[in-house]
């Protein structure tokens, strides 16, 4: 195929559909790992369209809904600060923490900026030099190359007032979580395919191999996602548990390597918590001893008192497969794009929002 249209042409996405069907013969469960898979999985129907036998779980796949609740509250600290601009990406803004929110402590006061790349808040930092500028570095492997290129033109050029919270975290690990985590089983796993163009296909082997659950990176339009439910398929009947690519176009197995020497360059693994899922070893990033002076904890003390989340929401529980949006009992009632408890209903990407948009 060529062309994007043919990607979502109904008629290839039916055959796709009876394959699918005439290879499936017993309960099978699969989970995809990206926010951006959730919202094409709902928007083109595609759960409604397959055997009843195979079931699509959302996984930790959405950068904001992963920030654990004491990383929003650092946040919120950070913002409390004088003479401080926190630059930030859109959603965040309106994450609940413990007992606040950027968004509230902007209504209060606070200079928070939203900005769509690391280098509009780098130009702030330029624009403001008697303030301190500090960007929330959250996301996965998709956004920390250039987060890191902004940190390396940061150094180059001298800039004094620039940091960041590094708050990155790493999608392999959190899939090895989850499996460890014994909660849940899950047949096959539909892989990110944004975060895959960056780290390679090759960094699900420890995930098909320790686990023997079979990967497919996907793309993101409807054939594509029926295509890679049909790869995991096969594997599954056959017995097989390796890592496969449906996303050819976009997608190989050993990634960036560029993006790769430039994250490495700056940043190294370190353990990271997650919403739901817990604090797990190497699934973050932290600056290297040459950048640590750009993390803005090296600068205030950003210690927060025990966190706490909604009492009744259950994203935790959401990010890790157990429940879905339909087991919260504020789901819909109180809890709604416009007036968010949790992360997972304030994202785009979040599975509330999802749910709430086109579940019907
Ligand atoms: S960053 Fe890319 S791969 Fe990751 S959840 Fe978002 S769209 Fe999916
Ligand atoms: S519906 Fe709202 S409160 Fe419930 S899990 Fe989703 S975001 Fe959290």
């Amino acid at each position: 195929m060529k062309h994007l249209d043919e990607y979502r042409d109904p008629h290839l996405a039916g055959k796709l559909i009876d394959k699918i069907k005439a290879l499936s013969h017993r309960p099978v469960r699969l989970m995809e790992v990206c926010g951006t898979h959730t919202v094409s999985i709902f928007r083109s129907g595609i759960r409604s369209l397959l055997p009843p036998s195979i079931t699509l779980l959302s996984g930790p796949g959405c950068p904001v809904c992963v920030t654990a609740t004491e990383e929003i509250d650092k946040f919120i600290k950070l913002g409390q600060q004088k003479d401080t601009i926190v630059a930030t990406f859109g959603d965040l803004v309106r994450v609940p923490g413990s007992s606040s929110s950027l968004q509230k402590e902007r209504a209060d006061g606070a200079d928070i900026r939203v900005v769509y790349s690391t280098f509009d808040a780098l130009d702030i930092a330029r624009r403001n030099p008697s303030r301190t500028v500090v960007f929330l570095a959250v996301g996965f492997e998709t956004t920390a190359p250039t987060i890191a290129a902004a940190v390396k033109e940061t150094k180059k050029e001298g800039i004094g007032n620039f940091y960041i919270i590094p708050a990155h975290k790493i999608i392999p690990p959190a899939m090895e979580a989850l499996l460890a985590g014994g909660e849940l089983a899950i047949d096959g796993f539909i892989c990110p395919g944004h975060v895959s163009v960056i780290i390679g296909a090759d960094a699900y082997r420890p995930v098909a191999d320790k686990y023997h659950i079979p990967c497919v990176v996907a793309g993101f339009e409807p054939v594509d996602i029926l295509q890679t439910i049909y790869m995991l398929l096969s594997q599954i009947e056959e017995g097989k548990a390796i890592v496969e690519i449906q996303y050819r176009r976009a997608v190989n197995f050993t990634g960036n390597e560029k993006a790769l020497a430039l994250l490495s360059e700056v940043f190294e693994t370190c353990d990271a918590p997650w919403r739901g899922l817990g604090t797990i070893p190497d699934s973050g990033l932290r600056l290297r001893d040459n950048y640590r002076a750009l993390d803005i904890e090296t600068k205030f003390d950003l210690t927060v008192p025990r966190t706490q989340d909604h009492p009744g929401c259950s994203c935790g529980d959401i990010l890790r497969g157990v429940k879905t949006p339909l087991d919260c009992v504020l789901y819909r009632k109180v809890c709604t794009p416009s007036n968010p408890y949790g992360p997972c209903m304030v994202s785009t990407e979040g599975t509330c929002a999802a749910y709430y948009k086109y579940h019907d």
